[in-house]
């Protein structure tokens, strides 16, 4: 594992100028009114758990526009929380789970969501990267780094770390990465990885960074 990321200005610089052609993640759009307060960015984190981004807006849409409290929620069954947000994956589950973390709040938070990320945990459902989205996002506070499958994969591709999971990564690159770069680094990557440093195959004949990538087990690109 390298001690500190070489060229990272450039590397950010770089990944920024192109992110207005790439568009924005969903959970961090920020023109969507739908998404400005914590516990909706927590609702849409949950609903986007391993589903297409434009399914997750679509649902996102269905849902908050109209019922965007844990007060108006919990008044919802978990069939019509389903039906509103189908087809995200695992539907009903993730209706349970809504219905479940709208009462939480309210039995115990008075109706908010935590701003400490251990308090966020225990929400039923929630894992690391839903807390440190809600902390980055929902509450606008620095020091979280969320990490996805995108966070994970690229700068291991890249030969910043050397990590098998997302928690790993999260670590390794806390160890790396200036924190002044943390509040960006969600969104940029996860926006690079939907466009350019897809899965597989990634088009680096049209990667921006390709000069600083050590392609670590890219077999195929385009
Ligand atoms: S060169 Fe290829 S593997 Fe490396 S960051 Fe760019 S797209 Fe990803």
């Amino acid at each position: 594992m390298v001690r500190t990321i070489r060229r990272i200005d450039e590397i950010f610089t770089l990944l920024k100028q192109q992110l207005h052609t790439y568009g924005k993640s969903v959970v961090s759009r920020k023109k969507q009114k739908i998404l400005d307060t914590p516990f909706i960015t927590l609702i849409s984190c949950l609903l986007s758990l391993r589903t297409k981004d434009e399914v997750t807006e679509q649902a996102s849409r269905h849902l908050l526009i109209k019922y965007n409290t844990p007060e108006e929620l919990v008044q919802l069954s978990e069939q019509q929380i389903a039906s509103l947000i189908y087809p995200v994956g695992f539907y009903k589950t993730k209706a349970k789970r809504i219905k479940e973390i709208s009462q939480t709040l309210l039995d115990k938070y008075q109706g908010k969501v935590p701003d400490q990320f251990e308090e966020l945990l225990t929400l039923k459902g929630v894992g690391r990267k839903t807390a440190n989205i809600v902390m980055v996002y929902g509450h606008k506070k620095h020091g979280y780094l969320p990490i996805d499958t995108h966070c994970h994969r690229i700068p291991n591709r890249l030969g910043w770390i050397k990590t098998k999971t997302p928690e790993d990564t999260e670590h390794a690159l806390k160890k790396i990465l200036p924190t002044g770069y943390w509040d960006d680094f969600n969104d940029l990557f996860v926006t690079f990885g939907q466009t350019i440093c897809v899965p597989i195959s990634p088009f680096c004949s049209r990667c921006p960074i390709h000069q600083y990538c050590k392609k670590v087990n890219v077999k195929s690109s385009r």
